[in-house]
């Protein structure tokens, strides 16, 4: 069975065509499906023997709220998603001044192995199609009944190891006919999967891109990302810098401060170093502690001067204020309880 929401617009007008439809039936379809509907029967200025015809080869996919948190501090809500299959994702609504804003999973589970994340912890179960991903942004936009306008592709899952499907995603939620949320609002962020960086550059989406860099140099990064013995910092930046180039985007990069591990100001240093001369903005983030790692966050004044230090070398930083602390809304952390 075909779930309408895998395809793309032309697919499916390419798709329906072939089932003698003509084609302003994409536009209605494809503009239902993005509304939130369950089923073809809500599509009511479609006639019953279309539907019906419909429903012989395609289903209409929908995402189940298994659990849902609402942060007492922010508002910030936390789903945990429950798919078709049983498996279960996590996404997270934040209310920011300009604009609702949410973080989504690319896959089930994820196989990059960072030390600090909880999200790997129970390797990759499989990657989410096209339709799962936007089911998010739609049952979450529907379940809380305003508009969400900014997405980042920061929750569970490396999104460039899942490449094609969230490309077609991108496509999907950035068409006029559906959700019509434009690529400037919508941020991917990746572990550093380098020949995708360059892949993505090709696209011609002006997406923004972050990359979790968390160290300055191989040897910190490595011990803490395996990824990075893939690919190594210099080749990384390689790829970010021609990223820039072709997008003329500026890149945003995480660096979650553990203490004693990678936030000494001769770190910042470093980073400063490395990171010169590049249209960049580093994010601080205090690193999250689950309960599997022994990793600890530095105290306040320590980020400070961390922050403070790069921007006396000239650098763009700034400490990420954290969402939703009262309910784990950090990724993985719901769905891992369930493994
Ligand atoms: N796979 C992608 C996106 C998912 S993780 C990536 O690696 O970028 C989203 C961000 O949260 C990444 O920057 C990741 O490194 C960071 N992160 C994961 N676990 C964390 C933790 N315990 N504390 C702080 N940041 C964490």
């Amino acid at each position: 069975m075909i779930d309408l929401k895998d395809f793309e617009f032309d697919e499916l007008a390419e798709y329906l065509k072939s089932i003698g439809e003509p084609k302003f039936r994409a536009e209605q379809i494809f503009s239902w499906l993005h509304k939130g509907v369950e089923s073809f029967d809500e599509m009511t200025n479609i006639s019953k023997m279309v539907r019906e015809k419909l429903a012989e080869e395609c289903f209409v996919s929908t995402l189940k709220i298994r659990e849902k948190y609402v942060s007492k501090l922010d508002k910030t809500t936390k789903y945990l998603f429950e798919l078709p299959d049983g498996n279960c994702i996590e996404s997270v609504v934040m209310y920011y001044k300009h604009g609702i804003t949410i973080c989504i999973s690319s896959q089930v589970g994820c196989r990059m192995g960072c030390g600090f994340c909880a999200s790997t912890i129970g390797g990759l179960y499989r990657s989410l199609t096209p339709g799962e991903i936007l089911n998010q942004v739609i049952f979450a936009e529907k379940d809380i009944g305003e508009r969400i306008s900014n997405i980042v592709m920061m929750g569970i899952g490396e999104p460039l190891d899942n490449f094609d499907n969230v490309v077609k995603f991108l496509h999907n939620v950035n068409h006029p006919k559906g959700l019509n949320i434009g690529y400037r609002h919508i941020s991917l962020s990746t572990c550093g999967v380098v020949p995708m960086i360059y892949e993505l550059a090709k696209q011609d989406m002006p997406i923004t891109l972050s990359v979790s860099l968390h160290a300055p140099n191989d040897e910190i990064r490595s011990s803490l990302m395996p990824i990075n013995r893939k690919y190594h910092i210099d080749e990384l930046i390689q790829a970010c810098r021609d990223y820039i180039k072709v997008t003329t985007r500026r890149i945003s990069f995480e660096y979650s401060l553990i203490s004693g591990v990678n936030d000494s100001i001769e770190n910042a240093d470093e980073l400063a170093q490395l990171l010169k001369g590049m249209l960049a903005h580093v994010n601080l983030i205090p690193v999250n502690k689950i309960e599997e790692r022994e990793y600890k966050k530095g105290d306040k004044k320590q980020i400070r001067a961390f922050c403070d230090r790069l921007i006396s070398h000239g650098i763009n930083a700034t400490i990420r204020r954290e969402l939703g602390s009262d309910i784990q809304a950090s990724c993985g952390q719901l769905r891992k309880k369930l493994l």
